[in-house]
C-alpha cells in the first residue's frame, strides 16, 4: 500500500469512526501474506494508525499469516502494538503440504511447526498467540486433526469451511462432513479442558444458550466489514469472492469513497446481515436461530444469487442438531444427580 494509499484510507476510516461515534474497530491484516512487507514499513504503517485512527476509538489488530516469515523480531513488533497472531495450519504434514506450498512446490508443514515452536518459546508468543486456523476437510481423520492442535502445545484452534457454493459444491459429500464435524466436536467435549477453545463449536454452543456468535460464519450475525485492498479499493467480504468472478469489485476506492458507501451496497449490506434475507427452507428450519442460514458466501447459486440455504445445510443441521442433544443431556444427568441451579 503507498504512503498515499494508506493516508487516505486512514482519513477515511476517522471519518467513519467519527461519524458512527465507534468505540472499537477491529482490523484483519491479511493476505496474501502480511509478513512478507518489511519490518519498517509494518511499524510505520501500524504507527500511524494508531495515531489516527487509534486516538479516536480502540483499535483491534489480528494478523493472519501462515507464520513462515515468522521470527523474534516479528513477534517483538507484534507484542510492542498488542497485535494478536491467527497461524494458518491445514492439519497433519501429508495434508497441510498438498494445499500449502513454497512457490517451488514444497510443502510448508515444517516451517510452520517451527514458527509456532518459535511462538511457543519466545516469552512474549503466548500474548502474541491468537488461534490456529484450519481449513475443514473431512479427508483428514479427526483424531489426526485434533492431535496435530494439540501437538502446537496451544489451545485456540477454529476451522473454516471451504469457501464453496451450489454452482461450486464441496469435494466431500454431506454424509462425508456431518460425521467429520461430530467426531472433532466430540473430541474437543470429551478432552473437557476449559482452556481448549474451537471457536467453530464454541459458537454453536454459545447460540444455543442464547448468547451471541463472536463471528459471521454462523449465527447470521450482524457486521460491518469492509476489505481495503492495497490499491485502496474497497469491497465486501473477500468470501464472496468464491460466488463469482469480479462480484466483490464493487468499484469504489478510498480516494473517491467513503467506507460507508461501499457499506449501502445491496450485497455488502446482505453480507454484512446474514439473517436478513433468508430463504424459505431457511425460515422455518428448526435450528435457524443457531445456524442463521449458515456463512452468505456459501448460499451463492448464480440462477437465484443467495436466496438458497448454505451449501453445507444438512452438516450445518446435523452438527447443530447434535451439539444442542449434548447439552441437554448433560443438563439432564446434572439436574438427576441433584445438583442445584445455583451451583450451576
Ligand atoms: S440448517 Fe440449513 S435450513 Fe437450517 S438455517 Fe441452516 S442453512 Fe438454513
Amino acid at each position: 500500500m503507498s504512503e498515499e494509499t494508506r493516508d487516505m484510507f486512514f482519513e477515511k476510516l476517522m471519518k467513519h469512526v467519527q461519524n458512527y461515534q465507534l468505540g472499537d474497530i477491529v482490523i484483519y491484516l491479511h493476505g496474501g501474506e502480511p509478513l512478507l512487507v518489511t519490518k519498517p514499513y509494518f511499524v510505520n504503517w501500524v504507527e500511524k494508525l494508531l495515531t489516527t485512527v487509534g486516538s479516536l476509538c480502540n483499535v483491534i489488530l489480528i494478523a493472519q499469516t501462515n507464520g513462515i516469515l515468522l521470527d523474534n523480531e516479528w513477534i517483538e513488533i507484534f507484542h510492542r502494538f498488542n497485535i494478536r497472531l491467527g497461524i494458518s495450519l491445514d492439519g497433519p504434514k501429508a495434508f497441510h503440504d498438498t494445499f500449502r506450498v513454497t512457490k517451488n512446490g514444497a510443502g510448508t508443514y515444517d516451517k510452520v511447526m517451527l514458527a509456532l515452536k518459535t511462538l511457543r518459546d519466545h516469552p512474549l508468543g503466548a500474548h502474541v498467540f491468537g488461534s490456529i486456523l484450519s481449513v475443514a476437510n473431512p479427508d483428514i481423520p479427526p483424531e489426526q486433526l485434533w492431535q496435530t492442535w494439540l501437538r502446537t502445545g496451544f489451545k485456540r484452534f477454529d476451522f473454516n469451511l471451504p469457501h464453496c457454493t451450489h454452482d461450486n459444491p464441496p469435494w466431500f459429500t454431506t454424509d462425508q462432513l456431518s460425521p467429520w464435524l461430530i467426531e472433532l466436536f466430540e473430541l474437543w467435549w470429551t478432552e473437557n479442558d476449559p482452556e481448549i477453545d474451537v471457536r467453530f463449536f464454541r459458537n454453536i454452543v454459545h447460540l444455543i444458550l442464547g448468547a451471541s456468535s463472536s463471528t459471521d460464519y454462523i449465527g447470521g450475525k450482524q457486521v460491518g466489514i469492509v476489505v481495503i485492498e492495497t490499491d485502496g479499493s474497497i469491497q465486501g467480504t473477500d468470501a464472496l469472492r468464491a460466488c463469482k468472478n469480479g462480484l466483490t469489485n464493487v468499484n469504489m476506492n478510498v480516494f473517491t469513497n467513503n467506507i460507508q458507501d461501499a457499506m449501502n451496497i445491496p450485497l455488502v449490506k446482505l453480507s454484512n446481515n446474514g439473517a436478513s434475507r433468508l430463504c424459505q427452507k431457511c425460515l422455518v428450519c428448526d435450528v435457524k436461530d443457531v445456524c442463521g442460514g449458515g456463512y452468505v458466501p456459501h448460499r451463492y447459486r448464480e440462477r437465484n444469487d443467495f436466496d438458497n440455504p448454505s451449501v453445507y445445510c444438512e452438516s450445518l443441521y446435523r452438527i447443530t442438531k447434535h451439539i444442542r442433544n449434548k447439552i441437554l443431556f448433560e443438563a439432564r444427568h446434572i439436574f438427576d444427580k441433584g445438583i442445584g441451579v445455583e451451583t450451576l
